[in-house]
């Protein structure tokens, strides 16, 4: 069945594999994009998802075009890395409304189809800095630990209609987010028991599970895809 999927922030990086794996098993996919355009053969809808109007406008033009949103992604996210003595509230702030405030939005104005079609499936793209912690990252762990709290609490919320809501908490993965980091990549990669940095398409096939009739059981789950970087957490 080609289900209406919407992915925030798959215009690139893990958000856009995610969207082209949908969109490859038939799906009809939107992505939000800050003004880059929609990727070839995806729908594009302008949306800051740190903006409660411009997200119910997308919303409402995924819906003119795919219908209601069935299988919601929240993938966006940011990071604004310093340590806690030099963390202004205006860097900690920032981060939580676009990594943590902006799943709540996308979330609550999801459920409003899928509670009307009684199905729904919702991914958050968390971290496993969010269970770990990194230094240099209280307001980026803060906000992927919140999203595991959200996911559990819409689990409990909806799960008797048909609706889950399940967390994807990736490791080092290769996109513009880690570009910089190269160097802290490669000493890192000795505590990855996969020894290496993940690939956007790892991150995708996790989240076509998650979205799938075979995952129907699963709620509330934390997935790390990580190369076992997490294990424990
Ligand atoms: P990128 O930096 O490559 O892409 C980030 C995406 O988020 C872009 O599409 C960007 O849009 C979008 N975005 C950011 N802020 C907003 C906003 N306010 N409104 C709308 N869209 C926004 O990151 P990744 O692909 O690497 O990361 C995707 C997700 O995966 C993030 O939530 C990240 O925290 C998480 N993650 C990534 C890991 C990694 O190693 N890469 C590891 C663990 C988690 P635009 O193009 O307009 O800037």
């Amino acid at each position: 069945m080609s289900r209406s999927v919407l992915v925030t922030g798959g215009n690139r990086g893990i958000g856009l594999a995610i969207a082209r794996a949908f969109a490859e098993q038939g799906d009809k996919v939107a992505v939000t994009h800050r003004g880059s355009g929609a990727p070839d053969g995806l729908f594009g809808v302008r949306c800051d998802v740190t903006d409660a109007a411009q997200v119910d406008e997308a919303f409402s033009e995924v819906e003119r075009q795919h219908g209601p949103v069935e299988i919601l992604v929240s993938n966006a996210g940011i990071t604004d890395d310093t340590l806690l003595l030099r963390m202004t509230e205006e860097q900690f702030t920032r981060v939580i409304d676009a990594n943590l405030t902006a799943a709540y939005r996308v979330a609550k104005r999801a459920s409003m189809g899928m509670l009307r079609k009684r199905w729904g499936r919702m991914i958050f793209i968390s971290s496993v800095i969010g269970l770990s912690g990194g230094p240099g990252q209280v307001n980026y762990a803060a906000s992927k630990a919140g999203l595991v709290g959200m996911a559990r609490s819409v689990a409990r919320e909806l799960g008797s209609r048909n609706i889950t809501a399940n967390v994807i908490a990736p490791g080092f993965i290769e996109t513009d987010m880690t570009a910089h980091l190269k160097e802290k990549l490669d000493a890192e990669m000795a505590r990855v028991p996969a020894g290496r940095a993940g690939k956007p398409e790892e991150i995708a096939a996790a989240a076509v599970f998650l979205g799938s009739d075979a995952a129907s059981y699963v709620t509330g789950a934390v997935l790390p895809v990580d190369g076992g970087m997490g294990m424990g957490h």
